[in-house]
Formats: C-alpha cells, sequence, structure tokens
C-alpha cells in the first residue's frame, strides 16, 4: 500500500526554520487538515517549508516557534515527508495536545487537482501511519478536534471539505470508513 501512497521525503533540514528545535514526540492521534491554498500542489509546500517561507508569528500561548511545520503533505500525484513522526510539528492547536502528541497530514486542493484521488491517497497514508506507530482509528481526528486557545472560532472548519456546517458530520465519518477499509487491508 505505501507503494500506492507514492510517498518520497523531502526533508526540512534539521535545526532549519520548523526544525529549528527539535522537539522529541511519541505519536498517539493523527491529525488531518486541508491547505486552503488553491495555487500549491505537495512539491510546492515541501519547497516554501524547506525555505521557511511559512512563517507565523510567535507569541504567548500561541505559535511557539515562528513557523507553521507539519509531517506529511498529500497531492493526487503523491505524498512527501517534511519531518520525522518522532519531532513535534507546529500545524494545529499552539502548545496543545495537537502539536504534542499527533503527525500532522495536509491535503492538498490546488485548481485543477483530483481531490478525490488526494482523500484517497491521504486514507492510505493514515492507514499505514495507523498500523507503524499503533494508533486507533478513533485518535484520527480532523484539525477541527484540537480547540486553539484564543482563537475564534477555536475549533477551525478545517478540513473544510470534510466538515458539515463547519465541523465534524457525514462526510468525516465517510472519510473514517475510507482509513478503516484501508487500514483493514493491511492487516
Ligand atoms: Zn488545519
Amino acid at each position: 500500500m505505501l507503494r500506492e501512497v507514492n510517498l518520497r521525503a523531502d526533508m526540512v533540514r534539521k535545526g532549519t526554520h520548523g526544525r529549528k528545535v527539535v522537539r522529541p514526540m511519541k505519536p498517539r492521534y493523527i491529525t488531518i487538515h486541508s491547505t486552503q491554498n488553491y495555487s500549491a500542489d505537495a512539491s510546492r509546500h515541501a519547497l516554501a517549508l524547506k525555505r521557511g517561507a511559512l512563517r507565523s508569528p510567535k507569541r504567548k500561548n500561541g505559535n511557539r516557534i515562528g513557523y507553521l511545520i507539519w509531517h506529511f503533505t498529500v497531492d493526487d500525484k503523491e505524498a512527501i515527508q517534511h519531518m520525522p513522526t518522532s519531532e513535534q510539528g507546529e500545524h494545529a492547536d499552539f502548545g496543545g495536545p495537537g502539536n504534542r502528541l499527533s503527525i500532522g497530514i495536509e491535503m492538498c486542493e490546488e485548481r485543477g487537482s483530483n481531490l478525490r484521488t488526494t482523500i484517497e491517497r491521504t486514507a492510505k497514508l493514515t492507514a499505514v501511519l495507523m498500523k507503524k506507530k499503533n494508533i486507533p482509528l478513533k485518535n484520527v481526528v480532523p484539525h477541527y478536534h484540537w480547540p486553539r486557545r484564543g482563537k475564534t472560532p477555536a475549533n477551525k472548519n478545517c478540513p473544510h471539505f470534510l466538515m458539515d456546517n463547519g465541523k465534524p458530520g457525514r462526510k468525516w465519518k465517510w472519510f473514517q470508513s475510507r482509513v478503516n477499509y484501508y487500514y483493514q487491508r493491511l492487516e
């Protein structure tokens, strides 16, 4: 199945940008996002992360490092890993458990791409990671799951195309069923 995921590593260099400070992690969750960037595929995101272009103001109780970073980006052609799953990203809820304990996966939605293919590839990658890290399906969550202190709304409508009226519902249940389908195929 990993072959179907078409995963490659294009890591942000250790000690730079989002990996300036290495914060160890033992992942217990997988957090699913969408980029809401309609002009960039996975390789463009990898380039931006490596260049340190995705900055976010560092503030008390907010972003901890001044950069955004996550573990994997998926588009309709491939999946790219940006950092080891043994390190914390900065993609969910500042100093909360979403960042401290979860692997972050971003789905691309650039114009002209096949979103369904991206979603299926994401479900496959998620299943592979569940198996490898011993993470149960109930711990596969949308970004929405993690409240962001000081933000309105606290719970982000993300990944927006898998939310119903801004929160998990029928579409999220469907995504969980796709993940489970691939997970069962691995056993
Ligand atoms: Zn998100």
